[in-house]
């Protein structure tokens, strides 16, 4: 690289005294999509901010709030293995992360430290980006792990008529199901595989598929039902998807939950619009060029 091209190649970061800092917090954290796809985001709209990766231990977790408003750090993202682990150290917690006591984006606020919880947002967002309305339909859900219960409960908020889920361990299955039923009491919820098989839309919440191992589902799911999301991004097309597409079922995969998940992080910090195409382009040049493995 010559030294034009250095110029040109930093010439939309302005970092001086008055830039702020972001990051995402985790173990392991080196493959993670996010420092590229939220500092483009901020350079888009003209944001004197950057973010970085920060790799932390499970012992430092007490100190790391103090450490972080001390270094001017005003939100920053958490994935594994603290999602859930990080939720005693907050001072304030939106809804749906109260609901379920995990956490992946935190804003410093005049009140102190507040967590939020965007995957299951995001995951709705990318459905309605993608046209696919949800209100009043039936859903069926693979899983009951953290993605799932997530999603589960903002598909109840955002007003799904029915919601079946099945998992391989039937008491989370069941837990989350009793979570549901005291946040929308009027949503039906069962946690069999209906016998009719009458859903609208098809989810897979598990991680079934992520190395071509299988479909976590019967074919039969594909008789009715008008729409199969694998949330599973990597890789792009699972056994799920490929049945979906055999029988001309419409399918997405996760990759625009992934992408939401950052949007809805990005307008929590900085009050604005996400660009979202920028972002969306970083995501897929960092997914699909990389064997990067971490989620956000
Ligand atoms: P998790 O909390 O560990 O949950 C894993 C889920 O998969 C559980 O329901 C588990 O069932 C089920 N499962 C695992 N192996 C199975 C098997 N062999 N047969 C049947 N069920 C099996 O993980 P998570 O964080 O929810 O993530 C789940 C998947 O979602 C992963 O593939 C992850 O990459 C993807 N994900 C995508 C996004 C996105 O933004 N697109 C975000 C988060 C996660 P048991 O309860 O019986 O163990």
């Amino acid at each position: 690289m010559n030294s034009d091209e250095r110029v040109n190649k930093l010439s939309g970061i302005s970092i001086n005294g008055e830039t702020a800092l972001y990051g995402v917090i985790g173990n392991p954290i080196r493959h993670s999509f996010s420092p590229k796809m939220q500092t483009l985001a901020f350079q888009e709209c003209s944001i004197n901010a950057v973010y970085l990766p920060f790799l932390i231990q499970e012992f430092q977790l007490p100190q790391l709030l103090n450490a972080f408003a001390i270094s001017g750090v005003q939100g920053f993202n958490i994935t594994l293995p603290f999602k859930e682990k990080i939720v005693p150290y907050l001072d304030l917690l939106s809804d749906e992360a109260t609901m379920l006591q995990s956490v992946n984006t935190v804003i410093l606020t005049t009140e102190g430290w507040k967590g939020y919880s965007t995957d299951g947002d995001g995951f709705v967002r990318s459905l309605t980006a993608a046209d696919v309305s949800i209100k009043g339909k039936k859903v069926l859900l693979a899983g009951a792990g953290g993605a799932a219960r997530a999603i589960a409960v903002s598909l109840a908020l955002a007003g799904v008529s029915e919601l079946a889920i099945v998992n391989r361990t039937q008491k989370k299955a069941d837990n989350l199901a009793e979570l549901l039923r005291t946040t929308v009491p009027n949503l039906c919820i069962n946690t069999i595989l209906p016998a009719d098989l009458q859903m609208d839309i098809v989810i897979n919440t598990t991680s079934v598929g992520m190395h071509d191992n299988g479909c976590p589902l019967p074919d039969s799911v594909f008789n009715h039902c008008r729409q199969v999301v694998d949330i599973i991004y990597n890789p792009p097309m699972t056994p799920l998807l490929k049945k979906a597409a055999e029988r001309s079922v419409p399918y997405m995969n996760g990759i625009d939950m992934l992408l939401y998940q950052g949007v809805e992080a990005f307008e929590i910090w900085t009050g604005q619009k996400a660009p979202v195409e920028t972002m969306r382009r970083s995501l897929i040049d960092s997914v699909y060029s990389s064997t990067a493995i971490d989620h956000i």
